[in-house]
Order: structure tokens, then C-alpha cells, then sequence
């Protein structure tokens, strides 16, 4: 398995160049001896920064200025890079017009930011499979989970099935992820976004896994709101977006109440303040707002799609054909999948092996062979527990249980990999 994986870290010179990232050519010590060059396999937990996007840090970095709140030159350039970083997320996720862009920290802040807008009777429907980033910020809502489907296509009747039984007078949103994170399998948006609508219910997509991969289109996919994360698309500095409809954004109370999103504040005669809120994405973004979080995520989605999805998928389909050819050679090896092996996927592929603890086995990748992997139960508890064919409702902690020698594995090992692999 090991053997299968330092593969996937080779380029297969048939394919196109991968896109320059920092750390690709690290070298590190080994426990046996030795040294070799670093592979860091754990894309899906945080992607390195590509080169591109560090530049263009570096270079803006001597100019860095409060955003929306100076009349100097440093302010006003930092202003223009922010809300210009708002129009490439735009083009990027190919919005409709009238949809907003708002700079979070990330997806788990983009979805708990949508979850506090929601209108207060609305009902949620998320499958238990999701990330905990998208299945725990509805807890307050009236919130129904879904089974785990076990293909793409009861994935959709599930849904439709769940939403035809709902109040059908009441708004209605379906959270759900684009790509797992576990299986790396790609969920069928577009269908399960018609069902929503077809049932007056709104969508939103979890594209923490999916953006780095492919095209993300908002108008196409005809889903509500998407949200993603920076640090998963080669630009770790702290930002993510919820993007999408504006109305329950602009309904909504600020996420957080104070500067930037307040247009005007006044004391009351009774002692108290009145407040006039912004009614653009300003209204969820109060505080200095991360200036170079929305810019490197801008350069990065210029990156990647000047690279173009077209040929960064078609090598990432060999890498992942190769590491899956790999793995399929070891015997011990079970790699774990919803819709089974024919699925669509990105590159993550969790695996077991018989007779290992995944942990000392992800150790043992790092420390002899210099493969940087994540072992646990991936911030999806209740999916990898199904997977692994355990009670999906047992409690315990992400990456804490070990399976005595012989019995079943209770964690797993993941491997992932993008367009700088
Ligand atoms: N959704 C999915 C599918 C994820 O894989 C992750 C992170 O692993 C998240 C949401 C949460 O992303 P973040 O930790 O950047 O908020």
C-alpha cells in the first residue's frame, strides 16, 4: 500500500505538469534511515498553498491597508482588492445576478452563518453521511436527517420522499456536500437541487471538497448557496465564502453585530441605540475584514482556472486510477465506498487495512516513507462508522478508537491529492 502510494506521488509523464504548490520538494529524514522527498497526501484536510497565490500575497504584502476605512492610499487599494476579490469568487462560482458573495472564515463559518439566517420555522433536511461542518449547524432548526444512500440515485429519492411528507407551507432548505470527504465521491447536486425546488425547498451545497476539483457553477448546478473553504483551495490564510440568494441573508440579523456592518448607529431618546444594518454582504461581515484571505482566495481561483478544470481533472482521474490500482493489489487493503467503485470521485480515497490500527499505520507512512495521510473518522463520524459497517449512532472521538488485532478497524486512513500533486 505504501509502494501504491509514493507512485501517486510521480507524476505519470503523460500527464500534464501538476500546478506549482510551496513544500512539493521538501526533503525529510527517515526513521529507517535516510531521506526522501516529502509527499503531503491530505489535500482534503488543508491543500498547500500554490505558488501562485503566495506571490501575489508577497507582492500586495508591503501595500496592506484596513479595508473600508481610511481615505489613504494603503486603505484605498485594500479596499479595491477586497471588493475586486468579491467579483473573481463571483465569476468563479459563475453567480446570478443579485446572488452575494460574503468572505467567511470558512465553510463550518459560511454554513453556521446561513444556519443563524434561515427563517426561524424553516425545516432542514442534510443525509447523515455529511461532513460535521454541514450535519451539526441546523441542530436548533426543525431538522430531519436522512439515511445514508447507498447510490446516487436513492440518494435523490430519499430526499424527494423526506421532502413530499414536509409542511408544505413552510420554507425548507437541503443541506449537502458536492464531493464526501471520506469517499471522495461526487453526490448528484443537480438532481437533488431539482427535487428541492421541484418541492419549494432551497439548496444549499457544501463545496468544501468539490471546488478545488471542478467547476463550481451556481446557475448551472441551480443551487441556493454554495459555500467553501480557502485553505482547501491552495489558499490558507484564513477564508472561506458563503455565496448565493441575498434575501434571508439580508432578512437575517447580522452574524455578528458591529463595525462594517452597521451603516448607521444612533442613541435613542430612551437611552438605548438604533441601528441601520448594510443590506449587502457587508451585513455578515462586521469587524476589519481578512483582506488577504479573500485576496489569496481570488488568485487562487484565477489559478486554477487559467490552468483550466479540464485538464486538472483528466490528470487527477490517472492519479487517482493509479493509487486505486495500487491499493486493489494488496489484499489486505478495502477501500471504502458509498456508490461503490464506479462512482465518480475526486482524489480521496479512504482505505482500512486488515490487521493494522489505521493510526500506526498512517504513522508508519509518515515516518518510513515520508507520505503525509490522515487517519480517524474524518469529521464525519456517523458516515465512516456506516462504512466501516459499525453502529453509525455509537459515540466516541475522531481518530481515538483502535481495533484489537483481528477484530474490525474502527477508524480508517485517507489519502488525497489535488492539482499541485
Ligand atoms: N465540508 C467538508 C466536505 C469538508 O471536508 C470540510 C473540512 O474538511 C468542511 C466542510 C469544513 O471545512 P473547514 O474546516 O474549512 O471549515
Amino acid at each position: 500500500a505504501a509502494s501504491a502510494l509514493e507512485a501517486s506521488a510521480d507524476a505519470d509523464p503523460a500527464c500534464s505538469e501538476p500546478l506549482a504548490v510551496l513544500g512539493r520538494d521538501v526533503r525529510v529524514p527517515l526513521v529507517t534511515g535516510g531521506e526522501v522527498t516529502y509527499a503531503a497526501l491530505d489535500y482534503a484536510a488543508s491543500a498547500p498553498a500554490l505558488q501562485r497565490v503566495w506571490d501575489d500575497v508577497a507582492a500586495y504584502a508591503p501595500y496592506y491597508g484596513s479595508v473600508h476605512r481610511g481615505a489613504g492610499y494603503l486603505s484605498q487599494l485594500s479596499t479595491d482588492l477586497f471588493e475586486n476579490a468579491r467579483r473573481t469568487v463571483e465569476e468563479f462560482l459563475d453567480c446570478r445576478d443579485g446572488d452575494q458573495v460574503v468572505f467567511t472564515r470558512s465553510t463550518t463559518d459560511s454554513l453556521n452563518l446561513l444556519a443563524q439566517a434561515i427563517p426561524a420555522d424553516c425545516q432542514v433536511f442534510v443525509f447523515e453521511t455529511e461532513h460535521h461542518a454541514s450535519l451539526l449547524p441546523w441542530r436548533d432548526a426543525r431538522v430531519t436527517y436522512l439515511n445514508a444512500p447507498r447510490t446516487p440515485q436513492e440518494a435523490v429519492r430519499t430526499l424527494e420522499h423526506a421532502l413530499a411528507d414536509r409542511d408544505p407551507y413552510g420554507p425548507a432548505l437541503v443541506c449537502v456536500t458536492g464531493a464526501s470527504n471520506v469517499t471522495g465521491e461526487l453526490w448528484p447536486v443537480r438532481e437533488l437541487a431539482a427535487a428541492a425546488h421541484a418541492h419549494g425547498a432551497r439548496i444549499v451545497l457544501d463545496a468544501a471538497q468539490l471546488a478545488p476539483h471542478h467547476p463550481v457553477s451556481v446557475r448551472e448546478l441551480d443551487v441556493d448557496w454554495v459555500a467553501f473553504s480557502g485553505h482547501k483551495l491552495y489558499a490558507p490564510f484564513g477564508s472561506g465564502v458563503l455565496a448565493g440568494r441575498a434575501d434571508w441573508l439580508q432578512e437575517a440579523e447580522p452574524y455578528l453585530a458591529g463595525g462594517g456592518a452597521s451603516k448607521s448607529v444612533a442613541r435613542r431618546t430612551d437611552g438605548g441605540v438604533d441601528v441601520e444594518w448594510h443590506t449587502t454582504a457587508a451585513r455578515h461581515e462586521a469587524g476589519s475584514p481578512n483582506v488577504i484571505g479573500a485576496y489569496s482566495i481570488a488568485s487562487a481561483c484565477k489559478a486554477l482556472t487559467e490552468a483550466g478544470f479540464d485538464s486538472l481533472v483528466a490528470r487527477e482521474q490517472q492519479l487517482i486510477a493509479r493509487v486505486r490500482a495500487g491499493l486493489a493489489e494488496v489484499p489486505e487493503v478495502k477501500v471504502l465506498s458509498l456508490f461503490g467503485d464506479d462512482a465518480p470521485r475526486v482524489g480521496v480515497i479512504s482505505f482500512v487495512v486488515e490487521g493494522w490500527n489505521s493510526s500506526h499505520f498512517a504513522a508508519a507512512l509518515s515516518a518510513e516513507y515520508g507520505i503525509g495521510v490522515r487517519d480517524g473518522l474524518f469529521c464525519a463520524h456517523p458516515l465512516v462508522r456506516t462504512l466501516l459497517g459499525s453502529d453509525p449512532q455509537e459515540q466516541g472521538e475522531c481518530g481515538a478508537p483502535e481495533a484489537a488485532p483481528g477484530e474490525k478497524s474502527l477508524n480508517a486512513i485517507r489519502v488525497s491529492f489535488g492539482a499541485g500533486t
